[in-house]
């Protein structure tokens, strides 16, 4: 299950950009790309378990899917999914090279004052 590491980066993203303001975490939005793999589910579960006990303890989180890009091996085509991999709208060919969308980026942390 990667996405108990995953967690555990996002934990440590969002302690940089606290830094050491007195604060405690209320909600993080993040958004995953379809091609991470990363089940929204698990990861809600895992960053409950990583967050215990620190100052994001019961933070809410809220996982947006974005579309996936790749560009097609065979014709060229850049085109976006949804999905773990991508079909190629022009040829049909399942793959190609992957533009964006194995990634999670941070958006948004809600705090609270302690
Ligand atoms: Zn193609």
């Amino acid at each position: 299950m990667h996405e108990l590491s995953l967690a555990r980066d996002l934990m440590g993203a969002i302690e940089r950009k606290l830094d050491r303001g007195k604060v405690r975490v209320v909600r993080v939005s993040v958004s995953v790309g379809s091609a991470a793999g990363i089940v929204p589910e698990s990861l809600r579960f895992a960053f409950r378990v990583v967050c215990e006990g620190t100052r994001a303890d019961g933070a809410e989180l809220s996982v947006t899917t974005i579309a996936a890009r790749s560009r097609c091996a065979d014709c060229g085509i850049i085109f976006e999914f949804d999905a773990l991999i991508g079909r190629c709208p022009g040829c049909g060919r399942l793959g190609g090279e992957l533009l964006s969308g194995d990634e999670m980026i941070l958006r948004t942390i809600a705090v609270a004052d302690v």
